[in-house]
């Protein structure tokens, strides 16, 4: 349906190391609603949130990592600035007693933006599994 085919074409255009909307939000181009922000990290609220708090957490150098999958050894310092920061933003946001850290990888996971985020949500009660 369409939601895969939009998967499908971002992870097509994710191949060739194309920018992305994210690129702009790191150059202030186009707004964000920021949440947290140092050298290498950008945190900002997701536009269509699916919990009350609903923050992506990203690298200001994407360096080769369209997604997780493309993860190298080079990666390994920013891989834990972001997980730090998205504990952070948990600080800030003030569910620290439960929220939830995700990255999708790839179309089978529903990846749209091919520029590694991480999503930290919470804010109510979460289920599990995720759909
Ligand atoms: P993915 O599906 O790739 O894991 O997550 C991409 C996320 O980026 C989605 O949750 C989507 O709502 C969010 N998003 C897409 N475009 C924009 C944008 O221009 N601004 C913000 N703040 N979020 C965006």
């Amino acid at each position: 349906h369409n939601e895969e085919a939009a998967a499908k074409a971002a992870a097509a255009v994710a191949e060739t190391g194309a920018p992305t909307i994210f690129d702009k939000i790191i150059a202030k181009e186009i707004p964000s609603d920021i949440v947290y922000e140092d050298e290498n990290v950008l945190a900002f609220r997701d536009t269509n949130p699916q919990a009350p708090v609903h923050v992506l957490v990203i690298p200001k150098f994407r360096d080769g990592l369209t997604m997780l999958g493309n993860a190298e050894p080079r990666h390994v310092d920013v891989l834990g600035q972001l997980l730090h920061a998205s504990k952070i933003v948990a600080e800030k946001e003030g569910i620290l007693d439960g929220f939830r850290v995700v990255i999708n990888n790839g179309v089978e996971a529903c990846q749209s933006v091919y520029h590694l985020h991480l999503h930290v949500v919470g804010g109510r009660q979460l289920k599990w599994p995720p759909g």
